[in-house]
């Protein structure tokens, strides 16, 4: 998809907001705990690259992503730091890993069994593991203390593997109630009750680990959708410290009309007017993210909520104002405009989801500036 820069649609990217997540959270933690930043997805759709830069300097020590071809973006981008691939890889990969110094989860013996045969081909620097539990997540990772026991004697006995870290992730810790949280803790302790020596990395904990339940941090946190400034419970608890929302999203009105009463707008023809109306269109559309259970959401121009009225397009919506504006007049999606305002997790409650996949959801078409 090609990166719309001629025309007035850009995803911004306060540095100053990224900065003040990630370093208030640093200062919060433990000297001996180790922050790594999210960022996979693109950075949770803020762009990976631009994010890793402000978290290195409010910072963080390394990076997580979810897939090798991420974390080769980070590298080329010229970050020496840790990177983990939180999902599995392809073992066919594991050379490649090994080359570029990216940490590889692990799951499974034969995964390493088959890497190792590899790897012993080569004269390439170890590979570093960590080890997945699954504690409860019911993802990736050993469930069972045999099977990890054999991992990690695999592991050590081997000369190509650097056994890096452990970790498990919760499922449940964003919410009130602790009961599986506990469970999965108490799952995670005995699971390495197995091992006698732990790696540098011990790690359980996501944003809401980490804000809510810090007392179980171990020595490294993979710091995510707070880092955004996004509370990773939604609403449903309160933080501990104010986190910044990074990324607003605006636009411009390129047409504005007066359409008669009983006039129908959009596909479908699904919005027709009671009365004359103004309305304006918005060259944004579901290719760029702004998805069709928007219809009826409202924006902001001039400090004021005008609704999309009809179905969002591909390319383009409309919007009903109270009076005409000119072609070229700010539209808000997501961000300030006067003393209103419209969060991801507003876009988020509108359509029944979460603020992480409004985020993600925003395509390469919109320029990420960062500001
Ligand atoms: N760790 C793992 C294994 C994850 O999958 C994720 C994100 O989904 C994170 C950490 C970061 O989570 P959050 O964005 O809620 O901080």
């Amino acid at each position: 998809m090609v990166v719309g820069t001629h025309r007035n649609a850009q995803i911004l990217i306060s540095k100053s907001a990224l900065y003040h997540n990630i370093s208030n959270e640093k200062k919060r933690l433990k000297n001996n705990e180790y922050l790594f930043m999210v960022v996979k997805a693109n950075g949770y759709g803020h762009g990976a690259v631009a994010v890793a830069h402000e978290a290195k300097k409010a910072g963080a020590d390394g990076f997580c992503v979810a897939i090798l071809d991420e974390a080769l973006q980070l590298r080329d981008a010229g970050f020496d730091e840790p990177i983990l691939v939180l999902g599995i890889t392809d073992v066919e990969h594991a050379s490649l890993m090994a080359e570029r110094k990216i940490s590889a989860t692990v799951s499974s013996i034969d995964w390493l069994r088959a890497a190792d045969e590899q790897l012993a081909q080569k004269d390439l620097p170890k590979l570093n593991v960590h080890i997945g539990l699954d504690t409860g997540m019911g993802r990736i990772g050993f469930q069972d203390k045999d099977s990890l026991k054999e991992a990690v004697d695999f592991l050590n006995q081997s000369d190509n593997f650097n056994f890096e870290g452990i970790f498990t992730h919760f499922s449940t810790a964003d919410t009130h109630n602790v009961k599986y949280f506990d469970l999965q803790v108490e799952r995670f302790n005995d699971l390495i009750s197995v091992i006698d020596t732990l790696p540098k990395y011990v790690h359980v904990s996501n944003s809401a680990t980490s804000l809510w339940h810090s007392e179980f941090n171990c020595n490294m946190i993979r710091f995510g959708v707070a880092g955004y400034g996004l509370n990773p419970s939604g609403g449903e608890l309160d933080l501990p410290y104010e986190l910044k929302p990074a990324l607003s999203l605006t636009t411009e009105v390129v047409y504005c009309k007066k359409i008669d009463a009983g006039r129908s707008v959009g596909y479908g023809a699904t919005y027709t007017s009671k009365e004359p109306e103004w309305i304006a269109t918005v060259p944004v559309g579901y290719a760029d993210g702004i998805v069709r259970a928007l219809q009826g959401f409202s924006l902001l121009v001039n400090g004021k909520f005008c609704p999309i009225v009809g179905r969002v397009c591909m390319d383009q919506l409309m919007i009903k104002l109270d009076e005409p504006v000119n072609p070229g007049t700010k539209v808000t999606i997501v961000g300030q405009d006067g003393k209103e305002k419209i969060t991801l997790q507003d876009i988020a409650s509108y359509c029944d989801t979460i603020h992480y996949e409004v985020a993600c959801l925003l395509t390469d078409r919109l320029p990420r500036i960062v500001v």
